[in-house]
């Protein structure tokens, strides 16, 4: 008999822009592959959730993993490290579980290096692309997960999708400082080059940050912030010509303004 196909859903990640994607997929992990892929609007604070390369004391010597790709579908995952990929990228459980033994079939298909520490247990792991996993002593378990990256999963990664934390979204350090100084909520990279463009046809650079910055505050405060009530994210026009992608999360309470879009309609009053 015939496997059936996979029921699709509709994809629910976000593109780099923070536009929600609907492409009907059958993916296990739930995305559809072709668009970014992004589990949430708008990149979170780069403190947050950079860092988790932690692999314990070490030291570490090279020693074969002793495991096959389709083991990957067999080992244990630790409820754990299922809690930390979870919440680390944004995703169901289910779905951690999904990526995490595609990320270790990878691995190992890709001759990643592999280690022991004193105790016997081993990490496989890319020290160029950031990802890793250690498994318990026996092999049977996977123990910890491993990144450099705030928020791209290794599917993500391989499929290019690059990140928003780093340049162009988060911009520049002077960008972000006088951004910081004038606005009144957080604006992404994307958002104050597209405002930029779209509404003083101009380019940014240090002489003129500040302005295009006070500039920027006046519009959001007129136009947008007043039509916003903060309690989700919306995408909203002007009436001056640009549409805007405003995020809410738990950690940014006070919103953040994702992208700016020209659409050339003005509906002056
Ligand atoms: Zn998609």
């Amino acid at each position: 008999m015939p496997m059936p196909a996979p029921p699709k859903r509709a994809c629910s990640r976000y593109s780099a822009t923070g536009t929600l994607c609907t492409t009907p997929t059958a993916r296990a992990d739930g995305w559809c592959g072709v668009c970014d892929g992004y589990t949430v609007r708008a990149p979170r604070e780069e403190t947050e959730r950079r860092q988790r390369w932690h692999w314990g004391p070490g030291p570490w010597h090279p020693a074969p993993l002793g495991l096959e790709t389709d083991e990957a579908y067999e080992i244990e995952i630790h409820p754990h490290v299922v809690r930390d990929y979870s919440s680390h990228h944004t995703v169901p459980p289910k779905t951690a579980v999904v990526q995490i033994r595609s990320l270790l079939e990878d691995l190992i298909t890709s001759g990643a290096p592999t280690e022991a520490d004193v105790r016997g247990r081993r990490r496989i792991y890319l020290p160029q692309g950031g990802y890793g996993l250690m498994l318990s002593q026996d092999r049977g378990t996977v123990v910890r997960y491993c990144t450099r990256h705030a928020e791209r999963t290794w599917a993500q990664y391989r499929g290019g999708v690059h990140s928003r934390i780093s340049t162009p979204n988060r911009g520049t350090a002077w960008q972000r400082a006088a951004l910081a100084e004038h606005l009144p909520v957080k604006v992404t990279a994307t958002a104050l080059h597209g405002y930029t463009r779209h509404v003083l046809g101009t380019k940014i650079t240090r002489g003129n940050i500040d302005d295009i910055a006070r500039r920027l505050a006046a519009h959001l405060n007129e136009y947008v912030l007043p039509k916003w009530d903060r309690t989700a994210d919306v995408t909203l026009a002007d009436g001056q010509g640009s549409t805007w992608v405003l995020a809410v999360d738990d950690r940014s309470p006070e919103g953040v303004v994702v992208a700016n879009y020209a659409t050339g309609v003005r509906t002056e009053e």
